[in-house]
C-alpha cells in the first residue's frame, strides 16, 4: 500500500476549507465543498474512471468497472448460462466538515514515529491532545499521527474517509487482477448539517450495499444508530405594554421556562445517559413575550420509544397550559432518521462481508453502536443498507482532532478485501487462489 501517497492525498484534501454552513439556503452550503468535489472528480478521471463526475448538486460519483469476468476464465460448460451477477457495492464519504470549529486555513502537522505522551499543538500551547482523554493513543506509539496546529479542526471527519476511498479506487484500478464487481464511489455534501442524503439519487448509485467511511479509529463497524425525531414547541403568549399588563399579559418566555423545567433533567438527557439509553434534548430557544420556539431532539435506539418521548412533551405542554390558560402551545414533531439495524437485517451480507473481509486480513471487527446518526441511517432507511466503517479519524469537530495514517492504510486494505469478498460466491476467485 502506498502510505505516502495516501498521506499526501489526505493533506491535500484537508487544506480545502469545506465547513458546512447550517444557516445557508444553498446546496452545498459552502463553495469549498464544490472545490474539493471538482478536485476529486478530476483525480478520479485521471485514474481512468471515465464516468467520474460532479453532478448539479455537487455530489461526486464514479464507477470502478467490474474486473471479474475479464480476469476469470469461464469454464466452457458455462457458455450457455448467463454469467452470475456480482452485486454492485458503493463506498461513500462526505466532503464537508463540522461548523463547530473552523476549517479555514488548516495547517496539518505530521508527527512521524509518535513517541507517546501528550501532544502540544504548535499554534496554540493551550491546545493539548492528552493521553488521559485519548485512551487509544498509547497503542499507537511509533505510528504516524496527523494533527492541526490547534487553531482549526483537522477535518479527518470525513477527509480521512475521502482519502481512504480515493486510495482504494487508485489501488483497484492499478490491480485489475483483484476480482470484484462494479464499485461505485460517492462523495456527498453537507452531512454535518443533516443534509447528506437530501440530494442523493439511489437509482444513480444502484448498489446492493453501501459503506460510509466515516467511523472512528480502526476495525469498527457501526451497525446501529439512534432513531431520531425533532420537536418544535411553539408557545404563543399575549403581548401588551408592561404598564397596562395586569391581568392581560401572558408571557411566552415564562411559559417556555416552565416547559423546560418540566422536562426530565436528572435522567433522559444527554448529560445523564450513555450506551443504549435515549433522551430528550432541548437544544435551541428563541423568541420573546409574544412567542417562543423551542427545538428539542428525541433520541432512542428503539424507534417505538420515540412515541413515548413525544407523549412526554405533550403532557408537559398540557401542564404548562393549565398554568398559562391564555397561551397557545403546539408540539410539532418531524421524523429525522431511524436506527439502521432494522434495514441491515434485511441484507445481512452488508455487515457479515465486512467482518469476513477483516478476518481475511487476520483481524477481528468490533461491532459498535452510534449515539447519533450517519448518512447510513437515512440510506438504510431508504432501502440501501449502509453500515459505517472506521477510517482512522479521532476527536471529530474539535481543534484536538487527529488521525492515524496506519489506521487509514488498514481501512484501504479492508475495503480492497471487502470488494473481493463480495465477488466470492458469485463466480469470483477465493483469495487463496487469487494470490
Ligand atoms: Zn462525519
Amino acid at each position: 500500500m502506498h502510505d505516502q501517497g495516501l498521506l499526501q492525498r489526505f493533506l491535500r484534501y484537508v487544506q480545502v476549507n469545506t465547513t458546512a454552513q447550517a444557516d445557508s439556503e444553498n446546496y452545498p452550503s459552502s463553495p469549498g465543498q464544490l472545490a474539493l468535489g471538482r478536485l476529486l472528480a478530476t483525480e478520479l478521471q485521471a485514474l481512468g474512471l471515465s464516468d467520474a463526475r460532479q453532478n448539479q448538486h455537487g455530489i461526486v460519483l464514479a464507477t470502478i468497472p467490474a474486473t471479474l469476468f475479464q480476469n476469470v476464465a469461464q469454464p466452457s460448460s458455462n457458455v450457455a448460462q448467463p454469467p452470475p451477477v456480482v452485486p454492485t457495492i458503493a463506498l461513500c464519504a462526505h466532503l464537508d466538515t463540522s461548523p463547530e470549529t473552523t476549517g479555514a486555513g488548516v495547517r496539518p502537522q505530521v508527527l512521524e514515529n509518535y513517541a507517546g505522551g501528550d501532544i502540544v499543538l504548535p499554534g496554540d500551547a493551550g491546545q493539548v491532545i492528552r493521553v488521559a482523554d485519548n485512551p487509544e493513543l498509547p497503542a499507537l506509539r511509533g505510528r504516524t499521527l496527523i494533527t492541526t496546529d490547534g487553531t482549526t479542526l483537522l477535518g479527518a471527519d470525513d477527509k480521512a474517509g475521502v482519502a481512504v476511498v480515493m486510495e482504494t479506487a487508485a489501488w483497484l484500478v492499478a490491480h485489475s487482477e483483484i476480482p470484484h464487481g462494479p464499485v461505485r464511489i460517492c462523495f456527498t455534501c453537507d452531512e454535518e448539517v443533516g443534509r447528506g442524503v437530501d440530494k442523493l439519487d439511489l437509482d444513480e448509485i444502484a448498489a446492493t450495499a453501501c459503506y460510509t467511511l466515516d467511523g472512528h479509529g480502526s476495525g469498527e463497524i457501526d451497525v446501529e444508530t439512534f432513531s431520531a425525531d425533532q420537536a418544535v414547541v411553539t408557545i404563543r403568549g399575549v403581548n401588551i405594554h408592561p404598564s397596562i399588563a395586569k391581568g392581560r399579559m401572558t408571557n411566552a418566555v415564562r411559559a417556555a421556562a416552565q416547559f423546560i423545567a418540566g422536562l426530565p433533567h436528572d435522567c433522559l438527557s444527554p448529560e445523564t445517559t450513555e450506551g443504549r439509553e435515549g433522551f430528550l434534548h432541548p437544544y435551541e430557544i428563541s423568541g420573546g413575550v409574544a412567542e417562543v420556539k423551542l427545538k428539542i431532539l428525541l433520541r432512542d435506539f428503539a424507534a417505538a420509544e420515540l412515541a413515548g418521548l413525544a407523549d412526554r412533551l405533550r403532557q408537559t405542554a398540557a401542564a404548562v397550559r393549565r398554568d398559562f390558560p391564555a397561551a397557545e402551545i403546539t408540539v410539532h414533531i418531524d421524523r429525522q432518521y431511524r436506527n439502521m439495524a432494522e434495514g441491515l437485517a434485511r441484507e445481512p451480507r452488508a455487515v457479515a462481508y465486512a467482518e469476513q473481509a477483516l478476518q481475511t486480513l487476520g483481524r477481528t471487527a468490533k461491532l459498535t453502536i452510534v449515539r447519533g446518526g450517519t448518512d447510513g441511517s437515512r440510506l438504510t432507511e431508504l432501502g440501501l443498507p449502509t453500515p459505517n466503517l472506521s477510517c482512522g479519524a479521532h476527536n471529530p469537530h474539535s481543534p484536538l482532532e487527529w488521525a492515524c495514517l496506519e489506521e487509514m492504510v488498514e481501512s484501504v486494505e479492508w475495503l480492497v478485501a471487502l470488494v473481493e469478498v463480495w465477488s466470492e460466491g458469485q463466480g469470483g476467485r477465493r483469495r487463496a487462489e487469487g494470490g
